[in-house]
C-alpha cells in the first residue's frame, strides 16, 4: 500500500513552537523571581562568585549565544545550578570529542535556514524558464539542548572547564567616558534641567534631570539609556505601537525599555542602578499577571528590546563597539 503522506504527523508550525518555548520562557523566568525575589536581568552586571551573566559562549567556536532570551536563560540556569563556566557545549560536540555529562540539560533556540526544490503535485521538480530547479526556502525556530562544561568530564583541555580568571575590569571613570561616547554618537535630542526623566514622542526629545540631581553616576547612566529605549519606538526607529492607552501596553513598552537598558548597561560594563529596578516594581506584577492570558507578551518584549539595542548600537563606529564589547 502506498504511504499516506497526509497520515505523516504534522511538523509543527513555526508560531506553534514559539508559543510552546514562551510556555516555558514564562515558567522559568516566573519561578526565578519567586526563588530569588528578582527577574533574572535585575541581578545587575557585575559578576559575583564567578557565575557568569550574560557572557555565554559555545565551548566549541567561543561565539556569544545570540539572542537575549538565551542569554537569560543560560544566566538562570548557571546560577541555579552553581555553574561557574560560562561555556556550553551540544552533545554532538561531546560525544564527538569523547566526553561525557551528567544532569540535565538547559535549552535554547535558534532559527535555522532552510532551503528546498519545489515540486508540482505529482512530485515532479518544478524548473524556470532557464531550465534552473526553482527552490523556496526559510527558517525554522527550533530548540536544543546543551550542557555547561562544569557538568562534563573526559572534554579536551580547550574545551574542559577552566579557573574562571578575575576579569580585568576598566576603571569606572573610563566606562563612564565610554557611556557618554556612546550616547553622544545617538544624537537623540535631550533638555536637562527637567523635574523627571521621561521621552515626549511629540515633540521628540527626552527630559532629563540635571546630573548632579543623581545619587550616582550608574543612576544617570541607567536611567538616560532606559529613555533612550523609549526614544527608538518611533517609526521611522524601530516602529513600536505607541499606544499606552492600557496597563498592559504601558507595562509593555516599559519592559521592553528596561530589558534594553540592562543589556546596553552590561555592554558598556556599568552596573545598573537598583534603584532604576526598584522604580518599576509596581507595574512588574501587572505584567507577570499579563503573561497567563497572552503567552507571548514577554517573549515579544525580549525580541522588540533586542531589535532596539541594535538600533542604539547601528550609531556606534565598529571600534566604539570593540571598547565596549
Ligand atoms: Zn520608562
Amino acid at each position: 500500500m502506498a504511504i499516506n503522506k497526509k497520515s505523516k504527523a504534522k511538523a509543527k508550525s513555526n508560531s506553534e513552537k514559539i508559543s510552546n518555548f514562551s510556555k516555558f520562557f514564562n515558567k522559568s523566568v516566573k519561578s526565578y523571581k519567586e526563588k530569588t525575589g528578582r527577574l533574572p536581568w535585575q541581578r545587575g552586571w557585575h559578576i559575583t562568585n564567578n557565575t557568569p551573566w550574560f557572557n555565554h559562549v559555545n565551548a566549541v567556536n567561543n561565539k556569544v549565544y545570540g539572542y537575549f532570551m538565551n542569554q537569560i536563560i543560560l544566566s538562570m540556569s548557571a546560577e541555579e545550578n552553581g555553574f561557574t563556566s560560562n561555556k556550553w557545549i551540544s552533545k554532538g560536540n561531546i560525544q564527538k570529542n569523547n566526553g561525557t555529562w551528567k544532569g540535565s540539560a538547559t535549552w535554547v533556540y535558534g532559527w535555522f535556514f532552510w532551503e528546498e526544490d519545489m515540486k508540482d503535485k505529482d512530485g515532479k521538480t518544478l524548473k524556470d524558464d532557464k531550465g534552473k530547479i526553482k527552490k523556496r526556502s526559510g527558517f525554522n525556530f527550533r530548540t536544543f539542548p546543551v550542557w555547561n562544561v562544569d557538568q562534563c568530564s573526559n572534554l579536551p583541555e580547550k574545551l574542559a572547564s577552566e579557573e574562571v580568571e578575575a576579569v580585568e575590569y576598566t576603571p569606572l571613570e573610563g566606562r563612564l567616558d565610554i557611556a557618554e561616547e556612546y550616547i553622544s554618537n545617538i544624537g537623540a535630542k535631550v533638555e536637562f534641567g527637567k523635574n523627571g526623566a521621561y521621552y515626549k514622542p511629540s515633540m521628540d526629545y527626552i527630559g532629563m534631570p540635571n546630573f548632579e540631581q543623581f545619587k550616582t553616576p550608574e543612576n544617570y547612566y541607567s536611567t538616560y539609556v532606559h529613555e533612550l529605549v523609549h526614544w527608538t519606538k518611533t517609526k521611522d526607529r524601530c516602529d513600536r505601537a505607541d499606544n499606552h492607552k492600557t496597563r498592559k501596553a504601558y507595562a509593555f513598552e516599559e519592559l521592553i525599555a528596561e530589558i534594553g537598558a540592562v543589556h546596553v548597561m552590561n555592554n558598556l560594563g556599568i552596573q545598573m542602578d537598583q534603584d532604576a529596578f526598584d522604580n518599576h516594581l509596581a507595574y512588574v506584577d501587572s505584567w507577570l499577571g499579563a503573561l497567563d492570558d497572552d503567552t507571548t507578551f514577554l517573549v515579544d518584549a525580549c525580541m522588540q528590546a533586542e531589535k532596539a539595542v541594535k538600533f542604539l548600537n547601528s550609531f556606534q563606529t565598529k571600534e566604539e563597539l570593540k571598547k565596549v564589547a
